[in-house]
């Protein structure tokens, strides 16, 4: 049990609903915030709240961009727009970029298909993906690089269903041999961009 300090238990359990945060360090982060200067820990609530309010999902790739621009990856002359890499995550995109293996354009999923969570095909941007898919001309890549995890998987069969009567897409996928169970964000480099580069015929 939490010692006794109400208004640190109210930072604890705020931390808590943090996803990524593993419970046994909520209190080192919440010690962390508190011993930072005043001066840092001003500018760190400043720069979290000027984000928030700063940033938005792009209605294209729903990759965050800033409102007062357009979407540095959807306006990049330089990308191929008819390679699609359809992704669970922003993590994932950053993932992808970092192996620069990669000069298409994204579509971020926001999330993964998992019915034992509850999340179906209306809690992410699949509607929106088939829709992007139908308004463009010529042939279409559809890369589908997502987690090698049953959520992956089932999220990966889900889009080629939708897609793969349509005569103008092509489905890809990463190439075999990443571990089972891997997550794209912690992929070294090289390995990621093996896999894109050699990626196969779903
Ligand atoms: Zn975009």
């Amino acid at each position: 049990m939490d010692i006794r300090i109400p208004s640190m238990q109210r930072l604890t359990r705020l931390l808590q609903q943090i996803p990524y945060l593993a419970s046994r360090n909520v209190h080192k982060v919440a010690e962390f915030l508190l011993t930072m200067s005043t001066d840092k820990r001003e500018a760190f609530l400043a720069a979290l709240q000027g984000t928030c309010a700063q940033v938005e999902l792009c209605r294209e790739c729903y990759c965050w961009k800033e409102k007062s621009e357009g979407c540095a990856l959807c306006q990049d002359a330089t990308r191929h727009k008819n390679i699609i890499c359809v992704i669970e995550s922003w993590g994932d995109v950053c993932a992808i970029e970092r192996s620069s293996a990669y000069r298409g354009v994204y579509h971020v999923l926001g999330g993964l298909l998992s019915p034992l969570d509850g999340i179906g095909p209306e809690d992410i941007y699949l509607r929106q993906l088939v829709e992007r898919v139908g308004s463009i001309e010529g042939r279409i890549e559809i890369i589908l690089a997502f987690n090698q995890t049953p959520e992956g998987e089932a999220t990966g069969a889900y889009v080629s269903h939708m897609l793969k009567s349509r005569e103008s897409v092509t489905l890809s996928c990463l190439a075999r041999g990443l571990p089972v169970g891997s997550s794209l964000e912690y992929m070294d480099r090289l390995t990621l961009h093996k896999a894109l580069v050699e990626r196969r015929v779903y």
